[in-house]
């Protein structure tokens, strides 16, 4: 690791003092990654400030000037890929290849951005209706400086991915990193300042949960929160005194529905995949599988194939690593246990690798009752539930059962009827014959409904959190006095009865009416 107290933490506690320190461990073997000096909540608000000062020039500048800076941070990235892929196995144990999947979307975004800012903020002429006399545009503008606050499961992805959105949309950033994995966190600040950019623009304040609600209390213009649904609820009701509008990415219980016709094939290795890709820590992993009973044993013989030849353990080389937090593992083990004791059927692991390890096999469970708590509550881990279903139309209610809506699936070889399935899944994305996928489409906004959040991230509407509207208006003619300003005489009342009627019955129609409203005088 690069970083060590005090470098961090803002030089953070002054010499002699204590620092309250987080010590980062290695879920892989438990070893110490690192220590660092915890961001005291009274700095907070003054880093917000200074991220403002230097905020203001950034948003001054024009998109292209801005863009033309922001390239510099592929740059910085291609320089750090190593380094970053190093703190991201490091922090959270996930495979190797899980870590650069994490630095391919971050660039699939930096270049969507590159492509679509400058034309975001371009002006739109909008029509004016009936005042054909004026002119009417809206702009984006800047909000100023958003608040990142971001989860461990992928840290280094979903603390860049926000922050440089914000930035192309001409703001400042705070960003505060999980306490799991803050300096995957602070990469995105070192990254920053190797592109060139402003320094001060980026900032990372270090803390859990303390550190996060001040930043949402430090007079952020947005809070870009991901994390969990409960924590969410705790981010929305501090913005809500101080009325700081927040974006909630939060968790899910996602379904993969498989139909009679599906490709088995194909829907196995995809659910197996969605299911326990980084151990099942994904917010949009596949949690419950519904399967038509015609086409359910072949399926789960196929899922079961599929996971004996997956390996799983610490080392490398490896396709299922540790879980990153104890608090997790531990979490899923209950889940397990009471699924179980309830009479649920564990048809391959539910056991850790080995008993000193975080490293729990991957599980596959059946047999469950349709209101368990593993089939409503997020996991969060290496669990797959499969349920047998009559038909789809059980599959599509039981899938629309919790809460949550984050994503889903639909596996049928008909892409047309699993196109109109998907439509009916309360989801905010729903991918046919695929898993996971739509999150890598940097065009596709992200985010979901219900528990599992509002707001979007990625695409145009990615921009659109980040920045506000503005409106503006221009009169072309110049009169002296528009016909509905003071004083109000006969004229003024013919003039708008026969606006009125112009629009009310529109196109020739209206025209004609207003028209013989006002030459006849009276009223219609
Ligand atoms: P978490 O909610 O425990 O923590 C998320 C972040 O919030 C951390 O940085 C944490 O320090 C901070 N925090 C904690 N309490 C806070 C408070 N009161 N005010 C402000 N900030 C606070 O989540 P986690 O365990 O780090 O991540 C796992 C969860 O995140 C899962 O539920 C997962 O589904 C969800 N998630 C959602 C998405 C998405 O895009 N929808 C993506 C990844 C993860």
């Amino acid at each position: 690791m690069t970083h060590t107290t005090p470098k961090h933490g803002g030089g953070w506690p002054p010499s002699g003092m204590d620092p309250e320190v987080i010590r980062v461990l290695r879920p892989s073997d438990g070893s110490l990654v690192g220590e660092l000096a915890v961001t005291p909540s009274h700095e907070v608000p003054r880093r917000v400030e200074r991220a403002r000062s230097v905020q203001a020039g950034w948003a001054s500048l024009l998109p292209k000037d801005r863009e033309r800076r922001l390239r510099a941070l592929l740059e910085a990235i291609d320089e750090r890929t190593p380094e970053i892929e190093d703190t991201i196995v490091a922090e959270t144990g996930k495979p190797r290849a899980e870590a650069t999947v994490e630095i391919v979307s971050v660039v699939d975004h930096i270049r969507f951005l590159l492509k679509n800012a400058t034309g975001f903020f371009r002006p739109r002429r909008i029509p004016t209706g009936w005042m054909a006399w004026k002119q009417a545009f809206v702009q984006r503008d800047p909000l100023g400086v958003v608040g990142v606050i971001s989860p461990w499961n992928y840290p280094f992805m979903l603390s860049m991915t926000p922050t440089c959105t914000a930035l192309f949309g001409g703001n400042g950033v705070v960003l505060k990193p999980s306490e799991f994995t803050p300096y995957s966190g602070l990469l995105v600040e070192d990254i920053a300042r190797d592109a060139g950019l402003p320094e001060g623009l980026v900032q990372v304040v270090i803390g859990g949960g303390e550190t996060g609600e001040a930043l949402v209390r430090a007079g952020v213009d947005k809070i870009f929160f991901t994390g969990g649904s409960r924590t969410g609820r705790a981010v929305l009701a501090a913005a809500a005194d101080s009325l700081t509008p927040s974006v909630l990415e939060l968790g899910g219980k996602d379904a993969a529905i498989v139909l009679e016709d599906a490709d088995l094939a194909r829907a196995s290795r995809g659910i197996v995949w969605g299911a326990f890709l980084n151990a099942g820590q994904s917010c949009i992993a596949v949690e419950r599988v519904y399967v038509v009973e015609r086409v359910y044993d072949a399926f789960l013989r196929e899922v079961l194939a599929h996971i004996r030849k997956l390996k799983a353990g610490s080392s490398a080389g490896v396709e299922i690593g540790p879980m990153t937090t104890p608090a997790q593992l531990a979490w899923v083990e209950q889940q397990l246990a009471e699924a179980v004791e309830a009479g649920a059927t564990v048809v391959t692991g539910g056991h850790r690798t080995d008993p000193a390890s975080n490293v729990l096999e991957p599980t596959v469970l059946t047999g469950l009752d349709p209101t368990s708590s593993i089939l409503r509550e997020e996991s969060f881990g290496p669990v797959l539930p499969v349920v047998r279903v009559k038909d789809c139309e059980e599959a599509i209610h039981l899938a629309n059962e919790t809460p949550y809506g984050l994503s889903a699936s639909v596996w049928t070889k008909d892409r047309k009827r699993g196109l109109a399935l998907a439509r009916r899944i309360r989801a905010g994305a729903v991918c046919v014959n695929d898993a996971l996928a739509h999150f890598g489409i940097a065009g596709l906004p992200f985010g979901g409904v219900g528990e599992s959040g509002f707001g979007r991230s990625h695409g145009i509407e990615g921009l659109e959190e980040v920045t506000r509207s503005r409106s503006l208006l221009v009169d072309r003619m110049g009169i002296e006095r528009e016909p509905w300003w003071f004083p109000y005489n006969r004229g003024t009342e013919r003039l708008l009865r026969g606006a009125l009627l112009f629009r009310l019955r529109g196109g020739l129609k209206g025209a004609f009416a207003a028209i013989a409203l006002m030459v006849k005088g009276g009223r219609r």
